[in-house]
């Protein structure tokens, strides 16, 4: 069996979890008492192509039918517009980087000792504003796990994600036009566009949507403590 590539991921290591049993110290606390300064001392900033994507996620409003559209799947959005999620960041000093990913094919991910959300290098120095704002949509994503503060994820943590994810590319389209379509990029085509269309799909029982979330978060639990499964996630790990 090939191992399984998420498109986003999250970096819930044995490692941590080690750390985290064999410290008496609580590992997240160690971490935010590492305070910095955020405009000083955060490089990245300075990175123009997450400058623009930090930005772009600053001033996006999701629309309130779309919210609506996610609660009536079972899914609940992490951070209500982008702002909320910028903030986020901010607040608890979250570095931003390229880097190589843990695994092949991940756009983005996000280590929870560390703190750090990386976007694959190969989308740095990119010109691309349609890059820079899939990078943004990749980094509300990876803010959302941020958001839990624990090391774990499951099916219904990454469809509250992804579901994320959809709208805010739903509100990119309406603000910018259709600027994604000619991309080639694999974090447009097989990640934002194709969630977007993924949740969005006709089809009312999602089979295409339930599909992709068995092939690429099969092995997580349906649900965890933060986010109990709803219909699809369920759906979903039944059918494995
Ligand atoms: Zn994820």
């Amino acid at each position: 069996m090939t191992p399984i590539s998420p498109v986003f991921s999250y970096i819930a290591s044995g490692v941590s979890k080690y750390r985290w049993n064999n410290h008496t110290t609580d590992p997240v606390e160690q971490r935010r008492a590492q305070s910095i300064d955020f405009m000083k001392e955060m490089p990245w900033v300075n990175d123009p192509a997450i400058a623009t994507a930090l930005t772009e996620l600053k001033g996006l409003m999701f629309a309130p039918e779309d919210l609506y559209y996610l609660k009536r799947m079972g899914i609940e959005a992490p951070f209500h517009s982008g702002k909320e999620a910028v903030d986020f960041i901010e607040k608890e000093n979250i570095r931003i980087i390229f880097d190589t990913p843990a695994e092949e094919g991940v756009h983005a991910q996000y280590d929870f000792y560390k703190n750090i959300i990386t976007i694959n290098k190969r989308y740095k120095n990119t010109t691309d504003f349609a890059v820079m704002l899939a990078i943004a949509e990749a980094i509300l994503h990876e803010t959302g796990h941020a958001k839990d503060k624990d090391g774990n994820s499951s099916i219904q943590e990454e469809l509250n994600f992804l579901g994320m994810n959809a709208i805010a590319h739903r509100a990119f389209l309406k603000k910018y036009g259709d600027i994604f379509s000619d991309s080639n990029e694999p974090i447009i085509n097989d990640g934002v566009s194709l969630y977007a269309k993924l949740f969005f799909d006709t089809d009312p029982s999602k089979n295409a949507l339930i599909n992709r979330i068995k092939e690429k978060y099969g092995d997580l639990p349906a649900g965890d403590r933060l986010h109990p499964p709803g219909k699809i996630a369920r759906t979903a790990k039944k059918q494995l």
